[in-house]
């Protein structure tokens, strides 16, 4: 008896097949009408490796708020990260993998009570603070807490700011923080920043951990034990980005302001750069009017990154039909006329029944999205290449059960939505889909 849910499996890809394989298989079936992801968790695995060769000294403790999918975060603890959760439900989620409370941290300056009590039941005991009340709760909910200073240091260019709600100024309010937390006897044990999501400048991370430093210096002349520091999150990760710039500036600043030989504990919170690259969305076209082409997801699904996150998106037809490109708009299937996923783009001419397929929808997307006006949000459809296989498949979380090994006949479709409904002599459910149309 399989204790994962068949949406919740892996399959297994032999070495001629590609996730783009899959993508075709699903979308050319002739049933499937609505959107839907692929989701390559060998490109999750790729982005891991690429981080610990380019940041050895620093500990990513993935950001879950960026993609809170069950497989993102089971995979992400088969291989050993921390996680950054920022309320109640994101610790609970990760905790249910069986990750240590030690292997979290709870990185919002502005907590609830219950969840700074929950926090304290569970023993996740490393927290994030900005400001002086968080002091005072803490003080009095959480005793065993070992807090985290979050400064604030912008980069001068990114996708989406954080400086203006969280990050106490390092210079006149840090020093205050830190002399009151030793006066009420709360323990500090490090400082933390978010140079901003989507960080295009570089060089602030050498500013940031200059001034963590100088808050280093200050806590342990206060008789702050200081232990930990969290260079946040920012890192891209859409194909063809590299962490090459950041992690050349991270790792000289390292070096110069906190030596190896200090055992300074150094964790990084990236949340885009495990997962903006793994999804890969395709959208059919279900209406035209001109070239106003209508998909059946929008502003209000997946496209809320566009919006919220402040993304551009890229449509690439999935058949190369050839004709002039012309000026075209693209629509999300709503009634609201908010709801353009794309505003003139040059596009060959397309009909009713093309799909159009976008890359790099990993980050800030699936969590966001609502069935408003009743479109469903996409399903995900995972898979895993079968060298990549071998190497997580014994990892825990991860067991047998999150894989589907058997590769064969994966472009017919069965119609069997799910195992419980199928008895013994009928055919397995279909590797790759799920849903049928109605
Ligand atoms: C959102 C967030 C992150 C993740 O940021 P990315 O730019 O996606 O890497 C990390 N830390 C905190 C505190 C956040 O709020």
């Amino acid at each position: 008896m399989r204790n994962v849910s068949v949406t919740d499996m892996i399959h297994v890809l032999d070495t001629d097949t590609a996730p783009m394989d899959v993508l075709r298989a699903i979308a050319q079936s002739g049933v499937q009408e609505n959107a839907f992801y692929v989701l390559d968790i060998g490109d999750i695995v790729h982005k891991h490796s690429e981080w610990k060769m380019k940041m050895p000294r620093v500990e990513p403790f993935y950001a879950v708020k960026c993609n809170d999918s069950q497989l993102v975060l089971a995979t992400l603890a088969a291989l050993g990260t921390g996680f950054d959760c920022a309320s109640k439900t994101e610790i609970a989620k990760v905790m249910d993998l069986g990750v240590d409370g030690s292997r979290i941290i709870f990185a919002n300056p502005a907590k609830m009570a219950s969840h700074i009590r929950y926090a304290a039941s569970q023993d996740v005991n490393t927290m994030t603070f900005d400001n002086e009340c968080e002091l005072y709760k803490v003080k009095q909910m959480h005793p065993n807490a070992r807090m985290v200073l979050r400064i604030r240091c912008d980069a001068t260019v990114a996708q989406c700011q954080l400086g203006m709600k969280f990050g106490c100024d390092p210079l006149v309010e840090a020093p205050r923080l830190l002399k009151l937390a030793a006066a009420l006897g709360v323990t500090v044990v490090g400082v933390s920043f978010h140079v901003g999501s989507g960080c295009q400048d570089p060089p602030v991370f050498r500013r940031a951990i200059s001034a963590a430093r100088d808050l280093f210096d200050l806590g342990g002349q206060l008789g702050f034990s200081m232990s930990l520091l969290d260079i946040g999150g920012g890192y891209p990760g859409n194909r063809g980005s590299s962490i090459d710039q950041i992690s050349e500036v991270v790792n000289a600043a390292l070096d110069d302001y906190f030596p190896i030989s200090l055992g300074v504990q150094i964790i990084a919170e990236p949340g885009r750069f495990y997962v903006a690259s793994a999804y890969t969305l395709a959208t059919l076209i279900h209406s035209k009017r001109d070239t106003m082409y209508y998909i059946n997801d929008g502003v209000y699904g997946s496209f809320n990154c566009i919006l919220y996150d402040h993304a551009v998106v890229k449509a690439i037809p999935l058949e190369n039909k050839g004709g002039k490109p012309l000026l075209s708009s693209v629509w999300g299937p709503t009634c609201d006329g908010l709801d353009q996923v794309l505003d003139s783009v040059l596009l060959p001419p397309l009909d009713i029944g093309d799909w159009l397929v976008f890359e790099d929808m990993g980050a800030y997307t699936l969590p966001v999205a609502s069935t408003f006006n009743g479109f469903p949000v996409p399903k995900v459809h995972a898979v895993i290449d079968e060298s990549v296989w071998r190497f997580l498949k014994g990892c825990l979380p991860l067991t047998e059960d999150h894989f589907i090994a058997q590769n064969n006949n994966w472009t017919s479709v069965w119609d069997i939505p799910s195992p419980e409904q199928s008895t013994p002599s009928s055919p397995s459910p279909s590797p790759y889909i799920y849903e049928l149309m109605a």
